[in-house]
């Protein structure tokens, strides 16, 4: 199928190391979600590729770093113009390989957009310490320079902000960057090539390997002594893989990894914003996004009206192509995540659990009705496992500490919300949430300005906000005798 572009040159199959477009001598097949049919075959490199990409970072970076902060930053900026003038075209390459709806995907672009802006401006304010002496004699000093080459891993729900979020503090650091996006959605990396080009920036500093197979490059942007950072968003047990490879290289490491976010609904809450507020967490990019809420436990006086309310918002959404106006629910990734959230379903439902909304597949291809379940209790997959899909259970509560345990009685900790309007028990439950993120009548979390990130196996290090940018510099401490 050919897509429909204002500027054909953004569909780029082929992957760019250093100032070369390299077409590989394989290439592999990029699947349109929504109608099965191929959008492109993109180049499918090896590791001889990806130590290329690395040496050729390496090559670019020491002058990329001596750039003042502010060349730097025109340069983010002019990379983050070129993105927001080519959002419609960039939006249609996303939905196209990914199936969100094209609203999302401009959303999606623009927030990476606010990346960039945002550390363009942060990278000028990187600054070191001076230390009141130890000894008359004596002045620490302490510099923030960058690590050098970052390798990037990203996956295929976010295929654009996910690399820009990391690219931004990556960049305005310093450092160069050597990105593997996955292999379901590498065009929107390769677009972005095109733009960092046009925008100026120099050869080197930004290059993108693609492939059809991960590990292999996982294992070189791990394993090779160039690269000093590795910055991961995927799943947990992906995440402990390249801990461990990295491990040799003692490595600086950042993991977004999986979530199982708790979403609870106090008696008190304003009931239609917490609905509201439940929808857009959990159906948002089908379900698939590792802050959705995965469990939603409603206090028990409002339990019923709640249910209710969300079941007839559910039933409303709109499931389709995401390239068709007004459709809200675009079609799950692949059949691996159909099946799960199949199982997830089939075996609530074995437990006891009731369908309030939703539970069939659509036509033959990747739809799922956006799904409700209420009755659903504890030990269930659907509460134990991230689900990743458009199903979500509601489970029941009496007490504030009971629902706190069931809420951190997991291995994730990446985001929380609770919807109340009781100022003390804002405080009590989001301190006592083992998380790293809480939405407190709101289910919108990520924006530049915050530290967006997990505790527990949800993961290391933080995306954005002031501690982005520490994530991709190493402090070095001076000592003058005078
Ligand atoms: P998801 O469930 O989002 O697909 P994954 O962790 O499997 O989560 O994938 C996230 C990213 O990690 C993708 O780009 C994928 O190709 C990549 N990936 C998967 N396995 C490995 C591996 N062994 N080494 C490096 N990258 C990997």
């Amino acid at each position: 199928m050919k897509l429909t572009l204002k500027d054909t040159s953004l569909l780029e199959p082929r992957a760019r190391i250093g100032d070369k477009w390299v077409a590989g001598k394989k290439q592999f097949a990029v699947i349109n979600p929504a109608t099965g049919e191929q959008i492109a075959a993109v180049a499918d490199l090896g590791v001889a590729d990806a130590k290329a990409a690395i040496n050729a970072a390496h090559a670019a970076q020491k002058s990329w770093a001596a750039k003042t902060a502010l060349e730097r930053a025109d340069l983010i900026l002019a990379f983050g113009q070129q993105i927001a003038d080519n959002v419609d075209d960039l939006a249609v390459i996303l939905t196209a390989e990914m199936g969100k709806p094209l609203a999302e995907a401009r959303g999606e672009i623009m927030l990476g957009v606010g990346y960039l802006r945002w550390y363009a401006e942060e990278g000028r304010r990187v600054y070191g310490d001076i230390i009141p002496g130890h000894l008359p004699d004596k002045r620490l000093l302490v510099l923030k320079q960058p690590v050098g080459v970052a390798g990037m891993i990203t996956p295929w729900n976010f295929p654009n902000a996910m690399l820009t979020r990391k690219m931004a503090p990556a960049l305005a650091a310093g450092c160069a960057i050597v990105a593997r996006p996955a292999e379901s959605t590498p065009l929107s990396a390769t677009a972005l090539t095109v733009l960092a080009e046009r925008a100026g920036l120099p050869d080197g500093v930004f290059n993108v390997i693609t492939s059809e197979e991960p590990a292999e490059i996982g294992l070189e942007l791990c394993t090779n002594q160039l690269v000093r950072k590795l910055s991961f968003t995927g799943s947990t047990e992906v995440g402990r893989i390249l801990m461990r490879q990295s491990a040799e290289n003692i490595q600086k490491l950042s993991l977004e990894l999986g979530g199982n976010a708790p979403f609870i609904v106090f008696d008190d809450a304003d009931l239609d914003a917490a609905v509201a507020g439940a929808v857009a967490s959990k159906y948002r990019n089908a379900g698939q996004t590792c802050i959705c809420a995965n469990r939603i436990y409603v206090q028990r006086p409002i339990y019923q009206a709640f249910a209710e309310k969300m079941a007839a918002a559910v039933s409303a959404l709109k499931v389709g192509n995401g390239m068709e106006d007004g459709v809200q629910i675009g079609p799950l990734i692949d059949n691996q995540a159909l099946a799960k959230v199949e199982d997830h379903l089939a075996d609530a439902l074995a437990a006891g659990a009731s369908l309030a909304a939703g539970g069939e597949r659509i036509g033959n291809g990747l739809f799922f009705q956006p799904t409700l379940l209420t009755g659903v209790e504890k030990g269930m997959k659907v509460l134990r496992e991230e689900t990743f899909g458009p199903l979500a259970p509601l489970v029941a509560f009496d007490r504030d500490d009971e629902v706190v345990e069931q809420a951190n009685d997991t291995e994730f900790g990446l985001a929380a919300y609770i919807y109340t309007n009781n100022l003390s028990r804002v405080w009590k439950v989001s301190e006592a949430l083992e998380y790293g993120m809480v939405g407190v009548n709101t289910p919108v979390l990520a924006t530049p300005e915050a530290p967006f990130g997990g505790v527990k196996s949800s993961g290391l290090g933080r995306e954005g906000g002031r501690d982005g940018i520490e994530d991709f510099l190493e402090i070095k401490y001076l000592q003058l005798s005078l």
